[in-house]
This record gives C-alpha cells, structure tokens and sequence, in this order.
C-alpha cells in the first residue's frame, strides 16, 4: 500500500494509526480528513507528515473531493458520533455522521471507480445485550444493540457487508471492543477517570472522583494494539469478513476505578454521580478475537495496567502545561 486515507485523523484512534502508519511502514503516503473546526492537537506532531483534508463526511461534494485527490489503496474509516451517551440526546445527527457518511463515502468510491480496501471502525456496542453463557462473544453472536450509538454500529456494519456482495467492494469489518490510552476524549470512562486523578493532584479538582455504573464489565485493549490490528485487517483481512478485535480479558469498571486510584499521587475519594447513569447499559462486553488471530496472526502486547499509567500521565501533563498558563 502506498497511499492511506483516514477519516477522524484528528480524533483519538485516528491520530495514533497515522503515528502507527508513519513508524512502522515509511513510505507510505498517509492523509486524513477532518473538519474546519476540528481540534488539531492529537496529530500537530505529525503535521509535516501527514496531509489534511478539509472535510466534513456528512457533505458528499466534499467526502468527493477528498477521494478524488487522495486516490487512496486503503481507507480507515474512522471519523464518527463516537460517544454513546451523545448518541440519546442527538440520535439523528449520530445517524447522520455514522450511517450517511459511510453511504457518501462508498458512493463517491462507486463514482470514482475506486477500488481501495476500506476498514469499516464498528463496535462491540453492537452485541449489546448479552444473555449469561453467551461469552466471551464471537462474530455469530445475536446483535441487539441498547443505544442509538449501537444501532448506527450496526447500520455501518451490514451496509460494509452489503456494498461487497452488491458492488464488491472490499470492505472489512472490525468490531473492536473498548480501546482505551492517552488521547482518549475525556468523556470516557477510563480517560475521564485519570484525568479528575490527575487535576485533583494539580490543584484544579477538590480530591473527589465522580463516577457512574461501576459494575459493567469491559473488556480494554491498548489504543496502539488496536490501530495495528486496523492495519492488519486491512493487510490481510478477508474483503466481506467481520473480525472482532478484543483483548479476551474482562474487567469491572470498579476494578479498573481501583487500580487507577491507587497510582494517584494524592488521597481522594469517590462519589456516584446520577448523571453518569445511562438508561440503558450494556453489562458485559468481554470478546473473542480468535477469528481475527487466526486470519492475521494479532495479539495485544501492552498490558492495561501501562495503558492505565500512559493515560493518567498524559493528563498530568494537561494539567502541568494549564498550571504554566495560569503562573501557579
Ligand atoms: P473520536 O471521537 O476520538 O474521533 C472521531 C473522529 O471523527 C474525530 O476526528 C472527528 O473530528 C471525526 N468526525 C466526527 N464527525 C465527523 C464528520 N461529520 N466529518 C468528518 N469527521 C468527523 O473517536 P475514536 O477515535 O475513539 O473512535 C474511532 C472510531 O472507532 C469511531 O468510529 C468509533 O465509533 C469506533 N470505535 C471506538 C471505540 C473506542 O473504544 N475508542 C470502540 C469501538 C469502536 P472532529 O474533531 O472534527 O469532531
């Protein structure tokens, strides 16, 4: 491959794959789009390296144009209405963004008689509710997704199948489970967790840690595993096929909460906050990766415990610089 297109380069897994792209295969031409209003700091190291489109996937005319231009062997399709709670209070636009643009971006690749292989981000939130004896979870599992996030998953998952038995195109479909390390939007739970650790030992947070439902399992997986696995499925993944891509191990919220408390530097405790109750959770999300294994040979190799530490440590440097800015 010698040219990369990834959509939502400037969000969190996107920006590591560039990082990912540019270390391990020199050469090849990496570009990504993102919007006027995007917020460029995950990829500023990388600005000399990687080549930016401005586009919003939501306008064909543009989703259009940044193909035309880029002409890429392999697209990530990555950008999305990433948050699950988001996806209750602005389930249309979720919808928009996640399930039309992906309609944009194959039709524009049907229009330009592209034929890049297209690694489709779906989710474990498609499983949804899982029934006792049901895991860890393959492929064959039942979807029944519990938020409109979930169902938008699964609407850009069936139509990657879709457009390869109707048009052939070589889509891949991963169903990555929980990834988690710096970067991470503060919105989610494991980036929200270490980032109140680390403003409490700055300074800018009373030493209380706010958290919601303790007691799902996830199932996490190092961001910079999970972007080499995108790799992978675009590399060697069958055209057609859903992998999904999964540590294997689960942990309770509350166990993953423990472990972050006892690497802060400073005593606090922790409070339930209603507002971080969803109307519905998923309770289990714990997967089976073997199929994804067997087809290119993956296996995570950064344990949690350094995703949890890299995490904390990339908001205490947040904090350090915003202490810089304030003179204290
Ligand atoms: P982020 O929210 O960090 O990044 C999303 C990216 O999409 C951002 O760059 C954002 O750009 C871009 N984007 C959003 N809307 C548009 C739009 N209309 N046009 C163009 N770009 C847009 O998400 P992650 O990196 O965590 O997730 C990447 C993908 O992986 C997503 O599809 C997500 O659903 C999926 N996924 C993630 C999991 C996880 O645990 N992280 C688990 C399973 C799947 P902007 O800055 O302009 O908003």
């Amino acid at each position: 491959m010698n040219r990369v297109l990834i959509t939502g380069i400037t969000g969190f897994a996107g920006s590591h794959l560039a990082d990912y792209v540019l270390a391990e295969h020199p050469g090849v031409e990496v570009w990504g789009t993102c919007r006027w209003r995007s917020r460029r700091e995950n990829v500023l190291h990388l600005e000399t390296k990687i080549r930016l489109l401005d586009c919003d996937l939501a306008d064909p005319t543009a989703v259009k144009r940044a193909l035309e231009i880029s002409r890429p062997e392999a697209i990530f399709h990555l950008a999305a209405q990433s948050f699950v709670p988001t996806s209750w209070t602005a389930p249309a636009e979720t919808f928009h963004v996640n399930v039309i643009a992906q309609i944009h971006l194959f039709e524009a690749i049907r229009a330009l008689g592209l034929d890049p292989v297209v690694q489709i981000a779906c989710s474990s939130e498609e499983y949804g509710l899982v029934l006792p004896g049901e895991t860890p979870i393959t492929e064959a599992n039942p979807l029944r997704p519990l938020s409109p996030y979930a169902v938008s998953k699964v609407a850009q998952d069936f139509l990657g199948y879709q457009y390869f038995k109707s048009y052939g195109l070589r889509a891949v479909r991963t169903r990555g489970f929980n990834h988690e390390g710096p970067r991470r939007g503060e919105v989610f739970v494991m980036s929200n967790f270490a980032r109140q650790i680390a403003a409490i030992e700055a300074g800018f947070q009373e030493p209380v840690i706010r958290v919601g439902n303790l007691d799902s399992v996830r199932d996490f997986t190092d961001v910079r595993d999970m972007v080499r696995a995108y790799w992978l499925a675009a590399v060697r993944g069958e055209p057609g096929e859903v992998y999904n891509i999964a540590s294997g191990r689960g942990i309770t919220i509350r166990s993953m909460l423990d472990q972050l408390v006892a690497m802060s530097r400073t005593p606090l405790r922790v409070e339930t906050d209603p507002a971080r109750l969803r109307p519905s959770d998923v309770e289990v999300l714990l997967g089976d990766a073997s199929k994804f294994r067997a087809a290119t040979g993956w296996a995570p190799a950064i344990e949690l415990e350094r995703t949890m530490a890299d995490t904390i440590e990339y908001w205490r440097s947040h904090f350090a610089a915003r202490r810089v800015l304030a003179g204290v």
